[in-house]
């Protein structure tokens, strides 16, 4: 495994692996990487000869008052984590080295940034993009990698890929999660047990989510109300979004478009400083089973 920490090396390392023929398969992350990201490590070996990890904590994803500072971060983790996956090539580069001056240039995904994610934290999918077109352009990948974690991100990388006409393939990845249902983050190491104990509520609505939507007679504001109100049930969490929209287009999940579209449930929650996300897609044979069950059946009579 070659560690690189410059532009310049990293382009070496990709070329010999080019100069042989081999196709290239690029996990981007922002480090103190968990079972999640070598789940995407493990999709990326199975189908690139040559697998590309950078590691990356990307200041221009950062609000003003968010966690850059105390991002947490293990390079000697990671590294560990990299080598068991049999990752070729770590990118691990300084913010120094992917803008020696702040980027002039924006890219600027329009209409799906300006939900859930996008419209709590400003400017964040800007970065996002911008870091990851950086890496693409740098690389130059058969294939790059992203958890359905981040659906929204998803959706906003898969957009510029289209809109650009990047020679990129974009793999969404299937979210981990621990034992007892919380998507794995690096962030969940800033829980307290508490915090934690109460953040299970987010997988809890999402998997019965099916259920209430059903319950609620397919109407998605119904499903809000109730993942709301179980939520509002735990002291220590604090709602920054609850939504249901049309996946990947996130608009509004009524009326005809609607009607042909998965849907997302998405949520954003603090528990004390963290700020936790989670999803769930509901395809159309999931809509369309919750819509049939006995329960809609009984409500008919
Ligand atoms: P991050 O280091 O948090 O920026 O994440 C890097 C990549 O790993 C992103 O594509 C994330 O969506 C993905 N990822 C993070 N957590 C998970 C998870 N629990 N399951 C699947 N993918 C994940």
């Amino acid at each position: 495994m070659q560690v690189v920490t410059e532009i310049a090396e990293l382009k070496k390392a990709v070329a010999a692996h080019r100069v042989q023929g081999h196709s290239v398969g690029l996990v981007p992350t922002m480090g103190y990487l968990h079972a999640g990201h070598a789940s995407l490590l493990a999709q990326a070996r199975k189908e690139s000869d040559a697998v590309v990890l950078s590691v990356f904590v990307n200041p221009t994803q950062f609000g003003p008052n968010e966690d850059l500072d105390r991002y947490p971060r293990n390079k000697e983790g990671d590294l560990q984590l990299a080598e068991a996956n049999g990752v070729d090539i770590v990118f691990l580069p300084e913010a120094s080295e992917m803008y020696p001056r702040p980027s002039a240039t924006r890219i600027s995904v329009g209409g799906i940034t300006d939900k859930l994610c996008g419209a709590s934290r400003p400017g964040h999918f800007d970065g996002v993009a911008l870091v990851v077109s950086k890496l693409f352009h740098l690389v130059g990948p058969d294939r790059a990698y992203f958890g359905m974690k981040d659906a929204q991100q998803v959706a906003v990388i898969s957009r510029m890929v289209e809109d650009l006409n990047l020679p990129v393939e974009i793999v969404p990845c299937p979210i981990v999660r621990a034992e007892d249902g919380l998507a794995l983050s690096s962030r969940n190491v800033y829980l307290s047990a508490d915090e934690r104990a109460q953040a299970l509520v987010l997988s809890e609505t999402l998997r019965r989510a099916p259920e209430w939507l059903a319950e609620a007679g397919g109407d998605a504001e119904g499903l809000k109300a109730r993942i709301r109100a179980r939520i509002g049930e735990m002291p220590l969490a604090d709602i920054d979004y609850v939504e249901v929209l049309t996946y990947p287009g996130l608009a509004p999940a009524f009326g005809a478009e609607a009607a042909e579209s998965a849907w997302i449930v998405a949520l954003a929650v603090r528990f004390g400083k963290t700020r936790l996300i989670d999803n769930r897609l509901l395809t159309r044979q999931e809509i369309a089973e919750a819509l049939a069950s006995p329960l809609q059946a009984a409500k008919g009579e």
